[in-house]
């Protein structure tokens, strides 16, 4: 008995490579690909689009009655904020279990959601990677024995914000694990931002922007005589499926709205 997926986005970077793992998968099944093809990347617009018709098998909808038509009990939603915040509550209406890669919600959607999602399941998980989702909880358990910490991440040279919100996310789990980091002993600042950009808890955060970079983070922890690194790099888009694919086997499991994929993992 496979589980009927339905993406959306479908054309999208994200939502292509979901709709690959999803096929690949013999406990899932790719029901419906809804997009428009308009937002697609000229990438997505080739090889992922392709890949679509001929992998999947399945044409592009614009039509998001579709996942109902198809029988979807799943849904995978890689599109923009605006375009999930209508989406979301008409999945929930629907009854379907809704796995949200979106970022760029915000508190009040969450809570929106929370409304919404009364007679089936939704998982936020701005990071898929389950490496990176580990990372940030070993971060949280070794804060308490180490006297200072930073973050280094290093993106790919077209990002154009910064930190990056997975950065931000690990300074916040790390500030909330412990109060006491080392003051910075910086008094001099030769050259402007060389102590990168002080984050919450006061936890300093260094952003590198290389070409030949995928999505990379560090954390680097300092006590007496001892450095405690830990590094995770996602080398392609592929790194987030295995998350992707364990949530839809999962979300029905999990009652109402949950954020991050760590409930998931079991962490
Ligand atoms: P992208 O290539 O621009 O794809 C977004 C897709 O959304 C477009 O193909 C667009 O195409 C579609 N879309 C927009 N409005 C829609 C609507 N109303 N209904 C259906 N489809 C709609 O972007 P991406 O790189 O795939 O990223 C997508 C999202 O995933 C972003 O929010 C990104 O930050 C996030 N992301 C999350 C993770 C994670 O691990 N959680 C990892 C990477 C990226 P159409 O013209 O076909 O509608």
């Amino acid at each position: 008995m496979t589980i009927p997926v339905g993406v959306v986005g479908a054309a999208g970077r994200m939502g292509a490579t979901a709709c690959a793992a999803v096929e690949a998968d013999p406990e899932l099944e790719l029901v419906a690909a809804i997009g428009h093809g308009t937002g697609a990347t000229e990438e997505a617009d080739g090889a992922g689009r392709a890949a679509l018709v001929e992998v999947a098998g399945r044409r592009l909808t614009g039509d998001l009655e579709e996942l109902r038509r198809a029988d979807a009990a799943v849904v995978v939603d890689f599109t923009t904020a605006a375009a999930a915040r209508q989406n979301l509550p008409r999945l929930a209406a629907w009854g379907l279990h809704a796995v949200v890669g979106t970022t760029g919600l915000s508190p009040d959607d969450v809570a929106a959601l929370r409304g919404a999602f009364r007679s089936s399941n939704c998982l936020l998980a701005a990071n898929f990677a389950i490496g990176a989702v580990l990372l940030q909880r070993f971060a949280e358990l070794a804060a308490p024995h180490f006297a200072s910490v930073e973050i280094i991440e290093l993106h790919h040279d077209q990002k154009v914000d910064a930190p990056s919100g997975t950065a931000l996310a690990t300074a916040e789990r790390l500030a909330g694990a412990s109060a006491s980091w080392t003051p910075d002993p910086t008094r001099h600042e030769t050259v402007a931002g060389a102590r990168g950009g002080v984050g919450p808890g006061g936890i300093h955060l260094h952003s590198v922007r290389l070409q030949g970079l995928v999505a990379h983070q560090e954390v680097l922890l300092g006590t007496t005589a001892q450095l405690l690194t830990l590094r995770h790099d996602s080398f392609d888009r592929t790194s987030f499926m295995p998350g992707v694919v364990l949530a839809c086997k999962r979300v029905a499991d999990h009652p109402g709205v949950t954020v991050g994929l760590d409930a998931y993992l079991g962490l």
